[in-house]
C-alpha cells in the first residue's frame, strides 16, 4: 500500500505548481479539490443530496451546477458550508480510497488546499505545505485571477494562518523562485521514497 502524502497550503502559495513537478517525477496525484467539483458534477447520489439540502436552483436546466448560486449560499454561512461539506466529503472519500487501491507507487500525493482548516492531517504519513511570503500571494492570484488584492486579502483571511499550519506541517516547501523549485522537490520525493522525512 503506498505512503499517503498530504499536500496542502493557502491560496497562491503555488500547491498546483509544485505537484505539477512532483507529476513529472512519476508520482501518482489525487486532486481533491478537483475531485469534489467532479462529482458534484455527476455523481448521481450526491446530486440528489445536494438538490434535497440547497434547494432544486444548484444546478440549471442542463443539469450543470450551479456553483455561483451554492457559493454565495455557503460563503457567508457556517452552518450551511458544514453541511454541504457533510455531504460532498465522504463521496470524496469513497472516491479516494477506491483511487488508492489501484495505486501502485511507493507514495501518492493527495492535494487539498483545507487539510488543517478541515482537520483531515490524521488521514496522512505526512503532510506537505507549500508556503510564500502573503504579498507575493497576493500579487500571483491577482494576476492569475484578474482580481483586486482586496478580494485575495479576503480570500487569504478566510484560511487557517500559514504560521500556524508551519507548526503543523512536516515537510515546508518555500516557493519563491521557481528555479530552486525542481531541485528542492527532487530532493524531498528522495526523503520520501526512503521515510527520511
Ligand atoms: P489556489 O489555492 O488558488 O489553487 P495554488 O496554491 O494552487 O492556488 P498556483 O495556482 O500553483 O497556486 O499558483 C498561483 C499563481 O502563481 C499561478 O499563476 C502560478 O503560475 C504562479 N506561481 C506559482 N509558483 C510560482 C513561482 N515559484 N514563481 C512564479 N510564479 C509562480
Amino acid at each position: 500500500k503506498p505512503l499517503v502524502v498530504g499536500i496542502t497550503g493557502g491560496i497562491g502559495s503555488g500547491k498546483t505548481t509544485v505537484v505539477e513537478i512532483f507529476k513529472k517525477l512519476n508520482v501518482p496525484v489525487y486532486i481533491a479539490d478537483k475531485k469534489a467539483k467532479s462529482l458534484m458534477q455527476n455523481d448521481s447520489n450526491l446530486i440528489k443530496r445536494i438538490k434535497k439540502s440547497f434547494g432544486d436552483q444548484s444546478y440549471d436546466i442542463n443539469g450543470n451546477l450551479n456553483s455561483t448560486y451554492l457559493s454565495n449560499i455557503v460563503f457567508n454561512d457556517s452552518k450551511k458550508l458544514a453541511s454541504l461539506n457533510s455531504i460532498v466529503h465522504p463521496a470524496v472519500r469513497k472516491d479516494f480510497q477506491s483511487w488508492l487501491s489501484q495505486q501502485r507507487a511507493k507514495y501518492i500525493l493527495y492535494e487539498s488546499a483545507l487539510i488543517f482548516e478541515h482537520e483531515q492531517q490524521d488521514k496522512f504519513d505526512c503532510i506537505i505545505l507549500v508556503t510564500a511570503p502573503r504579498e507575493v500571494r497576493i500579487k500571483r492570484v491577482q494576476k492569475r485571477d484578474n482580481c483586486s488584492a482586496n478580494d485575495v486579502i479576503k480570500r487569504i483571511d478566510n484560511q487557517m494562518d500559514e504560521k500556524i499550519k508551519i507548526k503543523k506541517a512536516d515537510i515546508i516547501i518555500e516557493n519563491i523562485k521557481y528555479k530552486e523549485l525542481s531541485q528542492k522537490i527532487s530532493s524531498i520525493n528522495y526523503k520520501i521514497l526512503t521515510k527520511l522525512y
